[in-house]
């Protein structure tokens, strides 16, 4: 809390982004530096989060389990590029109980292989496939560069493991995994996502597909906000993940992974975010509305207070989250700019005239000024609440969209590339070569972000080489 102002996004965005960050006490630095201490506020946020999620997985048939924290360091070397990909940002173990260990331990950056030791274990027959498997947990990954929630050493996330009896299988759960990921955002963040296949570069180490979820930022840069990985037999070969098929023969399996961390909450900063601070699309919103009771006297405040916690109760019957700021000692116009702050979608103004008339004041965080306030009667104020944050959670999604859409260019050769990724995508065809993405990122920072699964059709050339196309890009800075 605090009456300094924030600095704008137009200033400095990312300044922007670590005060709301800090001042709405959704996470603070910790001693080790890159690590996170995430405050109750962002807590919750992820809870919801992680709940929306669970719910999709549960439904197309996962289970839960936990995994240790600890993996044999000789598990991550099993599999080449694995290790290849992980080995610079491995944090290791060397002593327990005083004593040096005789095979050092690393702290799983991913649990690809310890999960799928005990595949190999609980995998015989045919019988046992598909297995299922998603765990919530935190990863470290020794990050050189971090920021509150976009790359820190440890983050929070979920990640998933199946193994299938065929390639079919594996790539239909791959494809359900993006799709469930991408319906969350957009349902449930009010994100609006580009679902695509990533290029041989940007792999996962250790896959032979990776696709992603791309979402724009408020200052036009790309975050990558999910992973869906089809690992093929890698991981099966590596770790001896065999079943017998229905002819007695012993077949390798085929794996997944998929994995949507704590990242998720700095795309919500960032897309929904304005100058005032945070916006929460009200389906995640710790808080989907604040009360705030207005009052002069004690006489005033009783009947405030008393038809305030009328109000409040008919709302937290009606499944709302609700918080009521009887703090004392503020004003209401300390308590406005608080929860605008915090991104609370819906405010409830309640004062002695309005006891009076038996209505509130309700005002949108999204549309700030006259333009947001309704006087609503309290007869009915459940379903007249949750009909405004279906509308603001309707008009984040159409406003991300709107913004994505004007940031986007789809460019008619490289100088009109250059000067759209400096503000936004690039949607360009692009011939498949990785010396053409590399040097395209080498001349302007930006990266192949991912291939489009929603493809135009037809063919192009390559934005950069000239060479035939078949497929376009979306290419930008990312974070
Ligand atoms: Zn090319």
């Amino acid at each position: 809390m605090s009456e300094q102002k924030l600095p704008t996004r137009s200033e400095d965005y990312s300044e922007w982004y670590n005060q709301v960050v800090l001042r709405a006490e959704l996470a603070d630095y910790a001693p080790v530096r890159g690590c996170m201490i995430v405050r109750p506020y962002g807590w919750a946020l992820w809870e919801n989060i992680t709940a929306a999620l669970d719910r999709r997985f549960k439904a197309t048939g996962h289970v839960n389990a936990a995994f240790p924290l600890l993996i044999p360091r000789s598990f991550i070397e099993k599999e080449k590029s694995h290790v290849a990909g992980f080995s610079p940002e491995l944090a290791v173990v060397t002593h327990g109980g005083g004593e040096e260990l005789e095979e050092p331990l690393v702290i799983r950056p991913t649990s690809e292989t310890i999960i799928g030791h005990a595949y190999a274990k609980w995998i015989q027959s045919y019988r046992d496939l598909p297995v299922l498997i998603n765990v919530w947990n935190s990863v470290v990954r020794w990050e050189l560069r971090t920021k509150l929630f976009l790359r820190t050493l440890e983050f929070y996330w979920q990640e998933g493991h199946t193994a299938h009896a065929t390639l079919e299988e594996a790539e239909a759960e791959t494809s359900q995994m993006l799709d469930i990921y991408a319906d969350f955002a957009v349902r449930d963040a009010a994100v609006p996502v580009i679902p695509g296949r990533k290029s041989a570069s940007e792999r996962f180490a250790g896959a032979d597909q990776t696709f992603s979820i791309e979402a724009m930022m408020g200052d036009g840069k790309a975050l990558q906000s999910g992973t869906s990985h089809n690992l093929g037999q890698n991981f099966a070969k590596a770790f001896d993940i065999r079943y017998l098929d229905r002819n007695g023969v012993l077949q390798h399996c085929w794996t997944t992974s998929w994995g949507l961390s704590t990242r998720f909450v700095g795309a919500i900063i960032m897309v929904h975010g304005d100058d005032q601070g945070l916006i929460l699309p009200p389906r995640l919103a710790p808080f989907q509305l604040v009360i705030v009771p207005i009052f002069k006297n004690d006489e005033e405040k009783a009947a405030v207070l008393d038809n305030a916690q009328k109000v409040r109760a008919e709302l937290v019957d009606a499944g709302l989250r609700v918080k009521m700021d009887d703090r004392e000692g503020l004003s209401p116009g300390f308590k406005f700019n608080d929860w605008e702050m915090r991104g609370v979608p819906l405010r409830l103004e309640l004062g002695p005239k309005d006891v009076a008339k038996g209505s509130v004041v309700l005002a949108r965080r999204d549309r700030p000024g006259r333009e947001g306030k309704s006087f609503v009667p309290q007869v009915g104020i459940a379903a007249a609440v949750a009909g405004k944050l279906e509308e603001i959670q309707k008009s984040l999604f159409d406003r991300a969209l709107e913004f994505r859409r004007a940031n986007t260019v789809e460019p008619a050769d490289y100088e009109e590339f250059k000067k759209a990724v400096e503000k936004g995508f690039a949607l360009s065809w692009w011939c498949g070569s990785g010396t053409c993405e590399e040097e395209i990122k080498e001349e302007t920072k930006a990266t192949m972000r991912c291939i489009p699964i929603d493809q135009p059709g037809g063919s192009g050339h390559c934005v950069y080489c000239g060479q035939p196309a078949k497929e376009k890009g979306i290419f930008a800075r990312a974070y």
